[in-house]
């Protein structure tokens, strides 16, 4: 984003921090919205002017907000830091939504955030055991993190609000939520994959995190394979019956349905800015700036999931194997600071740090280097120009709950320039079959496809993107947003709390 976008962002949420009416169900509209997510779609800045908040959001967060400022409620969040306010009007110049905020304190950070949910439920949910750290102490924290924000749930939400609880850091929320508000409809999202059963066991409270979740009447995956697993660690573990035709988990006297909604993105956006002129300008003077040559992209946090090491070590492969295209083909590398405090992350670092320049000092030659590597995050409308400019995109998590930024590739390239290589470990694949799919730990393969993806001819690239584009378009956030709710409202619980609310008239 330009800086004058980012001025004109900020002033927006400028003043914003005030204690506002609360908005409990905006009229014309059966229910209203608790949304809970670990982070707040904001970032507390302070300078000389004080302290003021600065919105975060884009993408799923975009959402969310969308669907408050739509139905009125409340957003229940982390700040991300320590602030004075606890409650937040949105949009601060006509109020729709509250935003309120749960205070963490630095042990709770250290212990919830760093410890539990970034060493243990990350890496256990993505299939590495042998990185996952368990500690009590940790356990006991992420229980009481949890209740505080099930409290706060409990007593924001009216008799007609649907909760709406966000992902693994919240994963027993619904139970304690349920607890003090039996009638409330509850729909946990899991963002992250969810592990084969015989590797979830390893989780020495697997049954409290699996009980706490199935106190929700809905539980969303991303894809088939994620909710079978869960499935079948609701009747491994739990000994809970399951039902595999109807998709329901009785566990408890109650019956919770569980479906794979897969995320999908704002379809529009992201075509709408790639087919900007400004952006197209930006994405040609990319290109003109690496020398005219064919550019392979790859974008993501760096994070130990996403197969970085993996990949370099594939496009060192594709270099060995490809003199010609020395000189011709860049690999463009964007990662993204992510965790830097945690050991594995900064270890990571050090990894791709030594592999890019290793690779760099071998082939360079004649002014061409063979790898850029940006080490930074960029606002959307800074990274659109780079999804338009690369003729590949090579994504290959080693494992990955869904991967955005394969959808958001492929939506930017309307006229079919782009080639879109993908892990077959990214919840993505189980839909864009029509990309060129990798096993993400083959070297030679991850070679070999960025060899198909940069020599296939247009007729079979048209014919592949324009399969993809029509899924993106038809499966867009919005649908994915609207069919959650629509599962969820559509229970038996909400149909109680319609009851409850007819009953207190
Ligand atoms: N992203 C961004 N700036 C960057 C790199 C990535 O805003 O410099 C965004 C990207 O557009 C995508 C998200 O970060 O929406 C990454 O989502 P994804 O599902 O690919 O991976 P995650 O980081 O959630 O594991």
């Amino acid at each position: 984003m330009s800086s004058g976008s980012k001025i004109a962002r900020s002033a927006r949420y400028k003043g914003a921090l005030y204690d506002a009416t609360r908005m409990r169900r905006r009229p014309g509209h059966p229910y209203n919205l608790v949304v809970m997510s670990n982070r707040a779609p904001i970032r507390i800045v302070r300078d000389l002017a004080g302290e003021r908040i600065e919105p975060t959001v884009g993408g799923v967060g975009g959402t969310f907000e969308h669907l408050l400022e739509e139905h009125g409620g409340t957003w229940i969040a982390w700040p991300g830091g320590r602030t004075m306010q606890k409650r937040v009007a949105m949009p601060p110049h006509s109020p729709k939504f509250d935003l309120v905020f749960v205070d963490l304190n630095e042990r709770e950070v250290s212990q919830f955030y760093y410890g539990m949910c970034n060493q243990g439920l990350w890496p256990l949910m993505h299939y590495m055991t042998p990185i996952c750290h368990f500690n009590r102490a940790q356990w006991n924290t992420y229980q009481r993190v949890n209740m505080n924000f099930a409290s706060i749930a409990a007593t924001e939400a009216s008799a007609n609000s649907i909760v709406w609880v966000q992902d693994f850091h919240l994963a027993i929320t619904p139970m304690m939520i349920r607890a003090r508000r039996p009638e409330l409809p509850i729909g946990l999202f899991w963002h992250v994959p969810f592990p084969p059963e015989e590797i979830f066991r390893v989780f020495p409270w697997r049954r409290e995190l699996l009980a706490g979740m199935l106190g929700s009447d809905l539980i969303g995956f991303h894809t088939r394979s994620y909710l079978n697993h869960f499935e079948s660690a609701c009747e491994r573990i739990l000994g809970a019956k399951v039902d595999r035709d109807r998709h329901e988990v009785l566990f408890g006297g109650r019956t919770v349905k569980v479906g794979a909604f897969p995320l999908g993105i704002s379809y529009q956006y992201y075509e709408g800015l790639a087919t900007n002129p400004r952006v197209r300008d930006r994405a040609m003077r990319l290109r003109r700036s690496l020398g005219d040559n064919k550019i392979v992209l790859g974008v993501d946090r760096l994070d130990y999931t996403k197969g970085l090491v993996q990949r370099i070590l594939g496009f060192e492969r594709f270099l060995e194997r490809n003199p010609g295209a020395h000189r011709n083909v860049t690999l463009v590398l964007i990662a993204v600071p992510s965790r830097t405090k945690i050991r594995d992350y900064s270890d990571l670092k050090r990894q791709v740090d030594e592999q890019v320049g290793r690779i760099i000092g071998r082939f360079s030659s004649d002014g061409w280097v063979p790898i850029r590597y940006l080490y930074t995050q960029f606002e959307t409308e800074d990274l659109v120009p780079y999804y338009v400019a690369s003729d590949v995109a090579l994504l290959t998590p080693l494992r990955d709950g869904m991967n955005l930024v394969a959808k958001e590739y492929v939506a930017c390239h309307p006229g079919n320039e782009g080639m879109l290589v993908l892990s077959e470990f990214a919840g993505a694949a189980e839909e864009m079959t029509e990309a060129l799919l990798v096993n993400p730990y083959d070297v030679d393969q991850i070679a070999t496809r960025i060899e198909e993806a940069l020599e296939m001819p247009a007729e079979e690239r048209g014919a592949r993107m324009t399969a993809l584009r029509e899924n993106l378009r038809a499966n867009d956030l919005e649908q994915w947003s609207s069919n959650f709710l629509s599962t969820l409202s559509g229970s038996r619980a909400l149909e109680q709390s319609a009851a409850a609310e007819a009953g207190a008239d």
